[in-house]
């Protein structure tokens, strides 16, 4: 609200919505006279208009009819459009996302809703609006005569807002009481806007009690989600509640090795590997960088190579760092080589074992602020001079064994910070 100033003995206030407008004449009139005439005994009432209406009257907005309104309604589908890449066949399964997965085709097949709803939740760029679109998109291709229909939580709110502003919430009610499958993507932005929440409710009301399907994304699971009223909550997770989990390094290999074969650019399997073990905070960000990485090589013409990609990524790559571990050194080393975990604190010398031991040894020493005796009690209570000895190996054979210097480096590379 803000104040315009007092004119004769009327206070003028203005307000961005007419729907404002309404509610404060309707709740709040009485008060801010009484208030008012407690700071200025002349004033006798409380004017509220709403900003951008020239007219004294508020009255000569372009009001739609409620029949009108329903027309252009009817014209300007409700649903926002959908990305022709979210398809279920793009989308990558692996564990993290397996059972979200497979509720989203669940739902997309199902004549009637298997669960209702479908609550989807993860961090940010790890596919739920890729899903709900999928279902969408597989709706529309099998089953024409449904009425699937996918809008953000701000989108909606947006509509009902200019539904009462409009003073129309009948066609608000009426458009998505008739769909088939309703998808609200990040409810989380509903939480807190009461009356939205309100109406909100009712419709998911109406269509769960009609049999329709309801699929809902959010940010946290319908228990975590702040400023959302109790029986909000309880009736989101009747359903199904599925979450997706933070990706793993064979999740993002498979989905960069199938956006690099969409993209039909041929990228060298380490680069795959380099960016999958480093860019590790979600899908959205790996896309991006794989899409910087070809666009730079396509615009220099030059091949695609670990410098390159380092040089391109270093902002990227640097928001993705974290400390390593010694632990992570092992763990990482012995997958490399194929060997046991435990062969990295094993006495065991046979120089398949050995070899691997002394290089985690070497890329302790580089890559963390560890003493020689520290390392070597990680390594099975070594002592710092055999420490000292892999450092000194390392070093000699990476200077002689190209084959080996490469590895080695790759090492490194993946696990830097
Ligand atoms: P969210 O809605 O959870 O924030 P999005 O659905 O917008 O995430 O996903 C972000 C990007 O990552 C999109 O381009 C999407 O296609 C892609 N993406 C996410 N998960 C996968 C996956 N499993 N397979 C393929 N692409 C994915
Ligand atoms: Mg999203």
């Amino acid at each position: 609200m803000t104040f315009v100033g007092v004119e004769g003995r009327r206070v003028r206030i203005s307000v961005p919505t007419r729907f404002m407008r309404d509610w404060i004449e309707s709740q709040y009139a009485e008060r801010l006279v009484s208030l008012w005439t407690l700071e200025a005994s002349s004033v006798e009432g409380v004017d509220v208009f709403v900003t951008g209406d020239e007219a004294e009257d508020n009255d000569a907005l372009p009001a739609a009819s409620p029949a009108a309104l329903r027309e252009t309604e009817a014209q300007n589908n409700i649903s926002a459009p959908l990305d022709p890449r979210f398809t279920f066949e793009n989308f990558i399964v692996g564990k993290p996302n397996e059972l979200a997965f497979a509720a989203a085709r669940r739902v997309a097949e199902a004549e009637t809703a298997p669960y209702n709803p479908l609550f989807l939740y993860s961090g940010v760029g790890l596919g739920k609006t890729h899903l709900m679109h999928a279902i969408a998109w597989h709706i529309r291709q099998t089953r024409p005569e449904k009425r699937a229909v996918y809008l953000s939580a701000e989108k909606f709110m947006y509509q009902f807002i200019r539904a009462l502003r409009f003073r129309d919430t009948v066609a608000f009610k009426e458009q998505f009481r008739s769909v088939d499958v309703l998808m609200i993507d990040d409810v989380q932005f509903i939480a807190g806007k009461d009356s939205t929440q309100e109406e909100f409710f009712h419709t998911f009301n109406a269509l769960v009690d009609q049999n329709r399907q309801i699929v809902i994304s959010a940010d946290k699971s319908p228990n975590d989600l702040e400023g959302m009223e109790e029986r909000m909550k309880s009736r989101l997770g009747w359903g199904l509640v599925a979450d997706i989990h933070p990706t793993t390094y064979e999740l993002r290999y498979g989905i960069l090795q199938a956006k690099a074969d969409e993209l039909k650019i041929d990228i060298p399997p380490k680069i795959l590997e380099f960016l999958a073990h480093k860019i590790t905070s979600n899908v959205r960000e790996l896309e991006g960088a794989l899409n910087r990485i070809v666009a730079y090589a396509n615009l220099v013409g030059r091949p695609i190579t670990l410098e390159t990609t380092q040089d391109v990524l270093h902002d990227v790559l640097r928001a993705n760092d974290r400390k390593v571990t010694i632990e992570e050194i092992q763990k990482r080393v012995a997958e490399h080589f194929n060997i046991r975990l435990s062969e990295m604190y094993s006495s065991r010398r046979a120089r398949a074992v050995a070899r691997p031991r002394q290089i985690a040894m070497y890329l302790a020493k580089q890559l963390t602020a560890r003493s020689l005796p520290e390392i070597g009690r990680k390594f099975g209570g070594r002592d710092h001079t055999t420490v000292m000895h892999a450092v000194r190996k390392v070093e000699e054979l990476k200077a002689t064994d190209n084959g080996f210097s490469e590895d080695v480096e790759l090492l490194r590379r993946m696990l830097e910070v």
